[in-house]
C-alpha cells in the first residue's frame, strides 16, 4: 500500500486531537474494523498519548453482519441481550469519547431481504435509543474513514490502483497531506463555516424555497429561533470542541417536523443498510412523505419511510456549496460521511435537538414539542443539483438569495 507511515500517523492524530479531542482522564471507545488492527494501534496509542485513561474497541466485521442476516433468524438478531444494554447503561455514566472508523463495504448486505434488516434495526434501535439520547451532547465523539479494499473497488470498479485512489481523495477531503499542516487547515475551516452559519442565524428565516430543473420545488418551514450550526460542537459537561464529523462540509439546522409541501429530487443514489437506493424523488405534503419514486430500491425506500412515526418526516436540512472537496473528487463514495458532504442535503428521521436555544437540556418530548422531529432513522439524501436555487424567506414574507447554482448566491 502506497500511503506512508508518516501520513497515517498524521491522519491519527487528528481523528484524536482535532476531531474527538481527547481529554486528559477520559475513557475512549473505538469502534473499528477488525481488519484495521494496525490503524486501531496508532489510534490507541494517540489517545494514551493525548492522557486518556483507559482505551476500549468495539470490534466490527461486516462479512460477520452479513452471515448473522443469511443464517440467523429475525427475532434473535432483533433482540438486545441484556449485557449489551448494560454496556450501552454504564456509557451512560462513563460518557466516553467514541471514535467510529469507517470501512465498510458497500455492498456487504446486498441481496439481504430488506424486510428482515430494517425489522432487525427497528427492533435494537427502539431498545437502545433512550441510552443514546441520554448521552447525546454529553460526550465527544467523531466519525473518519479508512479505505478498505472492497469499498475501494466499489468506488472505481476497473482501477488496479483503486485503494490508493480513495486514499487520495479521503486525504484530501479530511486536509491531510505530507507538508501541509491539517491542524492549522481545520482551523480555517471551521472558521469559514462558523462565519456563514453566524450569517444564516442573523438572517432568521422562517422558511426555505428549493428549486432546480430536476423537478425539485420544494418548501419547508424552520424552528424559530433555532441555529444553524456547523463542522464543530461542545460537549456540554466538560466543554471540550470536537468535530463529529471528518471530512465536514455541511451547515445544518432541524426544521419543524410535519411542515414542508413539494418535491425533492435526488441528485446521487443513497446507500442505506448497506443496500442502495438511486434515481429516487420523495414528495411531501402537510410535512410527511406521501409518495416516492426510485429507479432502483423501491421496496427499500419505502420500508425506510415506514420505519416509524416519524420516519417520513424531516430531521435535518444542510447547506453545502458544490465547491466542496468532497464534491470536486468527482465519484460517489457509498458512504454518507462522504457523500452528504458534496452538497446540499435533507434528511429523514431524527433532528437534533441541541440547534434549540437551551435544546442540549430538554428532554426528547421537550424538543418535539418546539418541532424537532423524533425517529430511529436518520437518513441523509443529496437534493444539491448544479442548478439548485434556495430562498430564505424572512418572517415578513420577503425573499434572499442563499444559493444560486448550486453554491452560496
Ligand atoms: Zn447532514
Amino acid at each position: 500500500m502506497a500511503i506512508s507511515n508518516a501520513l497515517l500517523q498524521k491522519y491519527a492524530s487528528l481523528i484524536v486531537r482535532t476531531g474527538a479531542n481527547v481529554q486528559p482522564g477520559q475513557t475512549v471507545q473505538l469502534t473499528l474494523s477488525v481488519e484495521l488492527h494496525d490503524f486501531a494501534a496508532l489510534i490507541i496509542e494517540e489517545c494514551y498519548r493525548s492522557g486518556a485513561r483507559k482505551v476500549n474497541v468495539d470490534w466490527t466485521f461486516d462479512r460477520q453482519a452479513r452471515l448473522n442476516y443469511l443464517y440467523a433468524p429475525q427475532e434473535v438478531l432483533a433482540k438486545v441481550l441484556p449485557w449489551e444494554e448494560a454496556k450501552m447503561k454504564q456509557m451512560t455514566e462513563d460518557l466516553p469519547c467514541r471514535i467510529y472508523i469507517a470501512s465498510e463495504d458497500p455492498d456487504a448486505m446486498n441481496g439481504i431481504d430488506p424486510e428482515k434488516l430494517s425489522a432487525v434495526m427497528r427492533g435494537r434501535a427502539t431498545v437502545l435509543k433512550p441510552y443514546r439520547n441520554a448521552i447525546e451532547g454529553k460526550h465527544q465523539w467523531v466519525i473518519a474513514a479508512y479505505p478498505s479494499e472492497k469499498w475501494a473497488r466499489k468506488c472505481f470498479p476497473d482501477a488496479p490502483d483503486a485503494v490508493d485512489r480513495l486514499w487520495d481523495a479521503v486525504l484530501r477531503t479530511v486536509r491531510v497531506s505530507e507538508d501541509g499542516d491539517p491542524v492549522e487547515a481545520w482551523k480555517a475551516h471551521t472558521a469559514f463555516i462558523e462565519e456563514k452559519a453566524a450569517w444564516l442565524n442573523a438572517q432568521g428565516f422562517s422558511a426555505l424555497h428549493y428549486k432546480s430543473k430536476n423537478g425539485t420545488d420544494f418548501t419547508v418551514d424552520l424552528i424559530p429561533g433555532a441555529k444553524w450550526e456547523g463542522a464543530g460542537a461542545v460537549n456540554t459537561v466538560n466543554g471540550a470542541f470536537y468535530i463529529p464529523n471528518m471530512p465536514t462540509e455541511e451547515i445544518f439546522t432541524s426544521p419543524i417536523a410535519g411542515k414542508c409541501e413539494g418535491t425533492l429530487v435526488a441528485v446521487k443514489p443513497l446507500s442505506w443498510n448497506s443496500q442502495l437506493i438511486e434515481d429516487f424523488s420523495i414528495t411531501f405534503s402537510n410535512g410527511r412523505a406521501v409518495s416516492c419514486k426510485a429507479a432502483k430500491g423501491q421496496e427499500l425506500l419505502e420500508k425506510m419511510i415506514h420505519m416509524d412515526d416519524g420516519a417520513a418526516m424531516l430531521g435535518e436540512v444542510a447547506l453545502v456549496p458544490k465547491e466542496s472537496p468532497v464534491n470536486q473528487c468527482g465519484f460517489l463514495f457509498y458512504e454518507t460521511l462522504f457523500d452528504e458532504n458534496a452538497c446540499c442535503h435533507c434528511a429523514l428521521g431524527m433532528g437534533f435537538k441541541e440547534v434549540l436555544p437551551g435544546g442540549d437540556d430538554m428532554t426528547m418530548e421537550q424538543a418535539r414539542e418546539k418541532g424537532i422531529n423524533d425517529s430511529i432513522i436518520h437518513v441523509d439524501f443529496m437534493v444539491g443539483a448544479d442548478d439548485l436555487s434556495i430562498d430564505g424567506v424572512r418572517p415578513d414574507g420577503s425573499l434572499v438569495p442563499v444559493f444560486r447554482n448550486g453554491t452560496w448566491a
